[in-house]
C-alpha cells in the first residue's frame, strides 16, 4: 500500500511551496488508495512555534488535505531518535564528535583558504580519535559515519536518475549535544517507522538525500521511493518569497480566496492533466499521477489564481457565500438580519465578484445606504431625467414588488417620457447603490424593498436639476 506522507516543519507560516507538496502528497495517497500521514518536525526548537503548527494545521483542514495518521510531533519520539542512535553507534555506523565550534569554524576556515570545499574531516572519527581525550565537561554530538567511497544514486520519482558520490558527502551530525535530533536522523527515523515508502517533498532536499539513504541502509531499512518536486518562482523568476505577496496559504482566506481556487490552482502549478484547467479536488485525486510533474520550476502567476477564484465562486452555494460574508459585514457593523436574506443578495452579486472580499464590499449597499458621490450624481441627474424620475417614484409606490414589474414600469415611464431607458434606470442605480455599475436595478430594487428604494429615491430628489 502507497504510503505519503506531509512533513513540515513549524517554524513559520505554512507557504504556498508546502501546500502544494501536501496537496501532491496527499493526492498521491489517495489516488493508489493509499494511507497519508501528517507529520510535524519541530526538532528545531529555537525556530519552532507553536503557533506555526496550528497555522499548518488550519490550513490543512482548509484545504480540505484529511490526514488518516497524525499529526505526529517529533519531540514526542525523542526516545526512539536515541535509540535508533545507539543502534548506529553499536554497529560503528555513528561516533561521537567533541569538536568545539570554534575547532570546527577554523577548520572551514583553513579549507575555505585552501580553497576546498568546507567539510567535517572525521577527526572524531574512531581510527582518527584514539588516544585522544574527549575535553572534560563537554557533551559530545553523535555523527553519522558517511561510507568513504562509491555513489549513492536513485531514480527519483519527478526527476529520474540522480547521483552523489559519497566523497561529497561529509559525516552529518545525527545527534545534537542536548539528544535532540537533527532533521536528517529524524526524517529517516519516521519514515521508516511510519512506513512511509513514497516520500515526496520540495526539491530543497535533494542534497539531503543522499546522507538520508546512507541512514537508512546503516540501519537495514527498506528505501523509500523519492520524489523532488520543483520549486515554486515568483513572476521575477526568483524563488517564491515573501517579497511576491501574500504567500501564507492562511492570508488567502482571509483575503476572499475559496480552497478550492488554491488547490486548483496549486495542482495546476507544475502538473498537468491534458488541457484541464479547472478541476475539484475530487477530480484532482482520480488524476494525479507524477509522470506530469513538470521537472523545471513553476512560475507563480496571482493573476490565473485570480481567475480560478472567480470561476469557483460562481460555483458555490449562496449560502455558503452568504455564511463567509455575513461575519465580514458585521465587522464593519453592518446588520445583515436588517435587509434581504443574505444568500439572495450574494447570488444577484457572485457572478461578478473574483473574491469574497470583493463580494462583501459589493453587497454592502444592501444593510447600509451608500453615499452617492457628487461625481456621480453630475454625471446622472440631468434635468430630462428629473420628471420621468418623478413620475418612476409615485408609481413604484403601488407595483407589485417584482423584479418583472419593477422592471415594465421603469421602461414604461421612459417611453412615456419619450426619453431613452437609461435616462431613468442609470440616475435610479446611481441613488440606490452609489455606484455607476451594478446587477440589472430592477433585480436591486426587489431586493431592497419597497420602503428602502423609496427612501433612497427621496434622499437624492434635493439633488436633481430642476
Ligand atoms: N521538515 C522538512 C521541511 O519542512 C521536510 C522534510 C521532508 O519532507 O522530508 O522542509
Amino acid at each position: 500500500m502507497i504510503r505519503t506522507r506531509f512533513a513540515p516543519s513549524p517554524t513559520g507560516y505554512l507557504h504556498l511551496g508546502g501546500a502544494r507538496t501536501a496537496l501532491f502528497s496527499w493526492a498521491y495517497a489517495r489516488r493508489h488508495g493509499g494511507r497519508f500521514l501528517l507529520r510535524i518536525e519541530d526538532t528545531d526548537t529555537e525556530r519552532s512555534t507553536a503557533a506555526s503548527t496550528q497555522a499548518i494545521l488550519d490550513a490543512m483542514t482548509w484545504l480540505g488535505l484529511d490526514y488518516d495518521e497524525g499529526p505526529f510531533f517529533q519531540m514526542q519520539r525523542l526516545d526512539r531518535y536515541r535509540a535508533v542512535v545507539e543502534q548506529l553507534l553499536a554497529s560503528g555506523h555513528a561516533y561521537p564528535c567533541y569538536a568545539s565550534k570554534e575547532e570546527l569554524d577554523s577548520l572551514r576556515e583553513q579549507q575555505r583558504a585552501r580553497g576546498e570545499k568546507p567539510r567535517y574531516d572525521g577527526r572524531w572519527r574512531p581510527e582518527n580519535a584514539k588516544g585522544k581525550v574527549p575535553p572534560p565537561g563537554v557533551k559530545p554530538v553523535i555523527r553519522f559515519r558517511n561510507p568513504d567511497d562509491g555513489v549513492v544514486e536513485w531514480d527519483d520519482l519527478v526527476k529520474g536518475p540522480i547521483r552523489f558520490a559519497n566523497a561529497e558527502l561529509d559525516d552529518l551530525v545525527i545527534l545534537r549535544a542536548d539528544g535532540v535530533p537533527t532533521y536528517n536522523l529524524g526524517v529517516v527515523v519516521d519514515d521508516w517507522d511510519m512506513d512511509c515508502n513514497h516520500v515526496l517533498r520540495g526539491d530543497d532536499h535533494v542534497n539531503n538525500t543522499p546522507r538520508q539513504i546512507n541512514i537508512f541502509r546503516a540501519l537495514g531499512a527498506e528505501l523509500p521511493r523519492f520524489g523532488h518536486i520543483p520549486m515554486i518562482l515568483g513572476a521575477d523568476g526568483e524563488r517564491l518569497s515573501k517579497r511576491h505577496g501574500a504567500v501564507s496559504v492562511m492570508q488567502y482566506p482571509e483575503d476572499g480566496y475559496l480552497p478550492e481556487a488554491l488547490n486548483n490552482y496549486l495542482a495546476r502549478l507544475g502538473w498537468s492533466h491534458g488541457d484541464a484547467e479547472i478541476f475539484s479536488l475530487a477530480q484532482l485525486r482520480d488524476w494525479f499521477d507524477l509522470a506530469h510533474v513538470n521537472r523545471s520550476p513553476a512560475q507563480f502567476d496571482p493573476v490565473k489564481l485570480l481567475w480560478l477564484n472567480a470561476h469557483w465562486l460562481k460555483q458555490a452555494s449562496d449560502d455558503r457565500l452568504a455564511q463567509l460574508v455575513a461575519p465580514r459585514l458585521a465587522a464593519v457593523g453592518f446588520d445583515t438580519a436588517r435587509g434581504p436574506a443574505l444568500d439572495t443578495v450574494v447570488a444577484l452579486y457572485k457572478e461578478r465578484s473574483e473574491t469574497v472580499v470583493h463580494l462583501t464590499e459589493a453587497v454592502g449597499i444592501f444593510y447600509h445606504r451608500p453615499p452617492v458621490p457628487q461625481a456621480l450624481r453630475d454625471a446622472q441627474y440631468s434635468r430630462e431625467s428629473t420628471v420621468p424620475l418623478n413620475a418612476l417614484a409615485s408609481r413604484l409606490q403601488s407595483v407589485a414588488w417584482t423584479a418583472a414589474d419593477i422592471g415594465a414600469t421603469i421602461k414604461a415611464v421612459a417611453a412615456e417620457h419619450g426619453v431613452k431607458m437609461p435616462k431613468v434606470a442609470m440616475p435610479l442605480r446611481a441613488m440606490l447603490t452609489g455606484q455607476a455599475q451594478s446587477p440589472a436595478i430592477d433585480a436591486i430594487c426587489a431586493l431592497l424593498g419597497r420602503d428602502e428604494t423609496l427612501a433612497r429615491i427621496d434622499a437624492e430628489r434635493p439633488h436633481w436639476p430642476q
